[in-house]
């Protein structure tokens, strides 16, 4: 018989198990019972709809059993099993879901350890075994087919006979060597201990015929020497109670992170791990996870948002979109709840009511342990925020704002008070007496916002400012208009109300004098400019570009980054600070020389342009104008 390859990439994963030096090869074991009960499930949801399946959720189980001559694992569904094709095309490549992520995002390194603590799939058979056979009917099927294969080199398929349908897969076992135990899978104790750590919450029986001794009948009484006998049992080794339907004391905190990294995929343990049973408007049972990482396609078109929902314990929907709002998309987990119907449909499920009283409470128990670790835990807090913040603040931005009041409260920004995070409530707390706004700044970069010229003479008044680092930031401040009855004010734009009358007195009288020479450099800076006048904000520099209206210079770059054709422009001033050298400069070349006037003016507003991270028109013109200056 002609011994089939493997698909290139199935051969480097499958090189990469069977030269494998992971300590936890015990994970094969999860991974063929989690495949076995797929398998299961996937017989029983074809049983709601199909009447022509007589399969009884009874009926479905999951069988061990070891030979230790032939060193042997066996593993035994009456599930949905593969045909021929199926054989070939599941196990001759790499799988769709788990094992096809695992090798995106890692890229196949060859980081051993990674792999025990992924769902690899079928493939982890071969840390332990020298050769795997599958034996397979599919249901409604009459032949049955054999897969078997000792590795890289490939696989064999030939028909065999089956007395009914489900899929067996037979493990013969490595020998032991030097530094490696194998005998241990053989062991039905150690097995036991294996099923109970991974796999016990699986909803179908997991039996095993355990091999035991008891005391012969008769003896060891009456002064009869005790005589010990060999028996069989066969025992169910998982609990099959699902870990969300426990109390939670009964799970211990690896209970419910080994839950997490198996069924979504993650290496690192969750963040948090919020368990409820709810009672009332809707009962349910809730697990859900907030992760410590962001999810690797979190922000691409691919990440699909939801949780699992069951139906009286049994998986009813993969990802349910419905159960959970956009700006906690990247909490995972499962509901479990005994007012939904088994075979409700996709269509019907949106309309359900009760679904929209659960999708609310599930979004009030996210909220609440946020708003929680934000008071009690404000480190962890603050890293989550560093993963998932953004999440919220296009929260507050979405929907026209329409549940900024329900997030407005988990935002926090870095600020000029200190290098730490603030929250919207503590920067209120902190305002001065006389302060009349909540003050931000946008840029690029901390660092950049903190040379802002603009930025001066807020920070000698000591109010502190908010930095906007993240292009969404202005969008959601500006739906979410004031906190706490106070407005927020960016530090560029429009009337920062810093001034004391008398100085405004001051600005007015410059203003009213210099007249001439403001409407000179208008005209000349034509529409690039709304208009030039003197600023109430700068304290030693000589110029900076500032914004009326609703439409702020970093929103101009924003959305003018967005892939659309349509072009924004902010209505720009060019500010003068009346107490820079330059002011005097061109009130002297506007009486004198106004060629050079118009030159100078040019100048300052591709400087003020510069210092906003704009990109300015001609570069080279400027630099020539620069090296005319400095020849002077
Ligand atoms: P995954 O479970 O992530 O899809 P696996 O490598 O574990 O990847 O399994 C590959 C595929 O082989 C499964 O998706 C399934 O189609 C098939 N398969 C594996 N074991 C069984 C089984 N016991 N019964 C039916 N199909 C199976
Ligand atoms: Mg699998």
């Amino acid at each position: 018989m002609a011994t089939k390859q493997f698909k290139a990439e199935s051969k480097r994963l499958l090189d990469l198990m069977i030269n494998s030096i992971y300590t936890h090869r015990e994970i094969f074991l999860r991974e063929l019972i989690s495949n076995a009960s797929d398998a299961l499930d996937k017989l029983y949801f074809r049983s709601l709809t199909d009447d022509s399946v007589a399969a009884s959720r009874e009926d479905l189980k999951i069988e061990l059993s070891v030979d230790k001559e032939k060193r042997t694992l066996t593993v035994t569904d009456n599930g949905l099993g593969m045909t021929k094709d199926e054989l070939e095309n599941n196990l001759g490549t790499i799988a769709k879901s788990g094992s096809l992520n695992f090798k995106k995002e890692n890229e196949l390194k060859e980081d051993v350890d990674i792999i025990g603590q992924f769902g690899v799939g079928f493939y982890s058979a071969f840390m332990v075994s020298e050769r795997v056979t599958v034996i397979s009917r599919a249901f409604g099927e009459k032949e049955a087919w054999k897969w078997e294969s000792e590795g890289a080199e490939g696989y064999t398929i030939e028909p065999c006979d089956k007395a009914s349908w489900g899929t067996q897969i037979i493990l013969t076992i490595k020998q032991n060597t030097e530094e490696d135990n194998y005998d241990e899978f053989l062991e039905q104790y150690r097995i036991q201990s294996i099923i109970k750590k991974y796999s016990d919450y699986i909803r179908y029986p997991i039996t095993m015929e355990m091999e035991k001794e008891r005391l012969k009948e008769g003896t060891g009484v009456d002064g009869k020497d005790p005589e010990y006998e060999k028996y069989t049992e066969v025992e169910t080794l998982n609990s099959m109670v699902p870990i969300w339907r426990k109390s939670k004391d009964e799970v211990t905190d690896e209970d419910y992170n080994n839950f997490y990294k198996e069924k979504y995929y993650d290496f690192t343990d969750p963040l948090k791990v919020i368990h409820s049973k709810t009672e009332g408007a809707a009962t349910y049972n809730a697990l859900l996870f907030i992760p410590s990482k962001t999810p690797y396609n979190f922000y691409s078109k691919e990440y699909e948002k939801g949780l699992q929902l069951y139906a009286n314990g049994v998986l009813i929907m993969d990802k349910c979109a419905d159960l959970l709002p956009d700006y906690f998309s990247f909490v995972k987990g499962l509901v479990d709840s005994e007012d939904l119907s088994l075979n409700i449909s996709r269509e019907m499920l949106q309309h359900d009511r009760q679904l929209k009283i659960i999708a609310k409470s599930i979004e009030k128990k996210i909220k609440n342990e946020l708003t929680k670790m934000l008071k009690n835990e404000r480190e962890t807090y603050e890293g989550f925020f560093k993963t998932f913040g953004l999440q919220l603040k296009f929260g507050v931005y979405n929907n026209y704002g329409a549940n900024k009041d329900q997030l407005k409260d988990l935002l926090l920004f870095t600020s000029s008070f200190e290098d730490k995070y603030a929250t919207l409530a503590e920067y209120v707390s902190r305002m001065k007496e006389e302060q009349k706004y909540i003050y931000y700044a946008s840029g690029p970069s901390v660092s950049r916002i903190e040379h802002l010229p603009q930025a001066e003479l807020v920070k000698d008044k000591g109010y502190e400012i908010l930095y906007f680092t993240d292009d969404v930031d202005e969008f959601a401040i500006q739906m979410l208009m004031e906190y706490d009855g106070k407005q927020f004010k960016s530090i560029s734009s429009g009337d920062l109300g810093l001034e004391t009358e008398e100085e405004k007195q001051q600005l007015d009288k410059q203003t009213e004098e210099n007249k001439g020479l403001f409407d000179f450099m208008k005209e000349t800076l034509g529409d690039k400019v709304k208009g030039v006048r003197l600023s109430k904000r700068l304290k030693t520099h000589p110029v900076c570009l500032t914004s009326e209206g609703a439409l702020s210079i970093e929103m101009e770059k924003v959305l003018n980054a967005m892939p659309n054709d349509q072009k924004v422009e902010a209505n720009k001033m060019l500010e003068i600070n009346a107490s820079h050298p330059i002011f005097e400069k061109l009130t002297k070349l506007y009486d004198s020389d106004q060629e050079k006037l118009k030159e100078y003016c040019d100048m300052l507003y591709t400087q003020a342009m510069l210092i906003e991270g704009m990109p300015i028109e001609d570069p080279v013109a400027f630099s020539n104008q620069v090296c005319r200056l400095m020849v002077d």
